[in-house]
């Protein structure tokens, strides 16, 4: 977990700005928020999906949540199934790593030196071109401060005959294009990415250049365009689900705010948009690339999860050596379908059993992240369940608490300072451990899946093929 250290009580460093700076941060997000709001309210019936709408100096204009027309408020229906039941399906896909041309393209990105080699000699050339080609697609990796190859024209040290027969034949390098880009006083840098197929998705840098865990540099992917679990306070979540994004495009975004910053990406976390756990084989093959590509160790990625029935205990069974972060959110079964609508077909006692058989498939601790709404889910009561929740349940954990970051359009509240303080207390007087995240960036419209709403202002389109 982000800047959790064991035996005690810590702040998350890798989101914090100064107190001072946090209040001016909130009452600027708060204001422009209240105007965006008028705004939207003013145009919102004139404006309907209207891409790429931004003001002459690229600030974003009033945002408005898209909904894909299938995704309705309420209880999780049969139609929340089936797109669920879509996004496994198409989870296969994703993860697909062959260099074969097919109609859908073929990328570069993410194939071994030896899936290269043989690449290279089918096409009737020597294989060390195999080798080369890996090197400048993965320039960056090794060298932050030099930019990869983006396009087949990049690949420099081919021969001219072999850039001609990739283009011919539709190779894809795989890298996407930063459509735009908003960063905080921190230093915390959302980008919107353009997938091949005109989609957008969200990544975020997070650096932390002083303090007691070091120089860091984390990066929150997504790991699906949209998202079909619908969980209320999620601005993804109102859109729909398109698809799940492959291995190589997960390795796109580290390796893209890698460029950006020009240093080292220290951590990555599943975080963005997206569930992981429903795109598990390609999120497990993302993890070999950038254990493999950029010298990560899985004790410094962390995948989050909403938690998806049997998936906690593939994860455990895959044995990747990363850190799970189960979004909680609720102490009992009530309050979390009320949040989390799919909390309906998988009950939080069920939830809590697989945490259970993770923990002892793994021996390692997990986090539980509890987003704090006012008035919601962040009264000492809701403390008081949580914790007897986590000790009636055998496992090593701690409890990252989270205070709410506003959306557009949402029914939630940012709790108080002293309401998050006296939840913190209460769990920690119950011996539960806890982080605190002091989310970074807020005026950057860095909540998940805000930035895309700025830009895309329709639901996610209907899927395409990948160019
Ligand atoms: S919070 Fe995560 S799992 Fe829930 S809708 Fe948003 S992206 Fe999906």
């Amino acid at each position: 977990m982000l800047g959790a250290q064991r035996g005690s009580s810590t702040v998350d460093q890798s989101f914090l700005c100064s107190p001072q700076l946090q209040d001016r941060q909130q009452q600027q997000q708060q204001q422009q928020q209240q105007q965006q709001q008028n705004q939207r309210r003013a145009r919102v019936a004139d404006d309907d999906d209207v891409d790429g709408a931004a003001t002459a100096d690229g600030v974003p204009q009033a945002t408005f949540v898209p909904r894909d027309p299938r995704v309705r408020d309420g209880p999780w229906s049969k139609i929340d199934a089936s797109l669920v039941t879509a996004a496994q399906a198409d989870a296969a896909t994703a993860a697909r790593r062959d260099v074969t041309p097919t109609a859908e393209g073929a990328v570069l990105l993410g194939q071994s030196v030896e899936e290269l080699r043989e690449l290279v000699k089918g096409l009737g050339h020597e294989a060390y071109r195999g080798q080369q080609m890996y090197e400048q697609l993965m320039l960056s990796a090794r060298d932050p401060t030099a930019k990869g190859a983006h396009s087949i024209a990049d690949l420099r040290t081919l021969p001219p005959k072999l850039r001609e027969q990739l283009e011919v034949l539709g190779f894809k390098t795989g890298r996407s294009a930063v459509h735009h880009s908003v960063s905080s006083p921190c230093g915390t840098r959302k980008l919107l990415l353009q997938l091949s197929e005109g989609r957008l998705i969200e990544a975020v840098g997070i650096p932390l250049d002083k303090g007691s865990s070091g120089s860091r540099l984390t990066v929150c992917v997504s790991s699906q365009v949209g998202c079909p679990m619908r969980c209320t306070f999620c601005a993804t979540g109102k859109g729909g689900f398109a698809r799940n994004l492959r291995a190589h495009e997960i390795l796109d975004q580290v390796m893209t705010l890698q460029e950006v910053y020009g240093r080292r990406v220290t951590n990555v976390v599943f975080m963005g948009m997206g569930e992981p756990l429903l795109n598990l084989p390609a999120v497990s093959a993302a993890y070999q690339l950038l254990h493999e590509g950029l010298g990560l160790s899985g004790r410094a990625i962390t995948v989050s999860t909403v938690g998806v029935p049997n998936a906690i205990r593939k994860l455990a069974a895959l044995k990747l050596p990363v850190t799970l972060a189960v979004s909680i959110h609720a102490p009992n079964q009530a309050l979390r379908e009320r949040l989390i609508p799919s909390a309906k077909v998988y009950p939080i006692e069920a939830l809590m059993q697989d945490c259970v058989a993770y923990f002892a498939a793994t021996r390692r601790r997990l986090t539980f992240e509890y987003t704090l709404m006012a008035g919601v889910n962040d009264q000492p009561q809701h403390a008081r369940e949580l914790a007897a929740l986590l000790r009636s349940h055998n496992m090593a954990a701690h409890v990252n608490v989270i205070p709410w970051n506003p959306v557009d359009e949402s029914e939630y509240k940012r709790p108080t300072n002293a309401a998050v303080a006296a939840f913190r207390g209460v769990l920690e007087k119950a011996g539960v451990e806890t982080t605190l995240r002091v989310t970074r960036g807020l005026e950057a419209a860095a909540a998940c899946g805000q930035l895309r709403n700025s830009f895309q202002k329709q639901a996610v389109p209907e899927p395409q093929p990948l160019r």
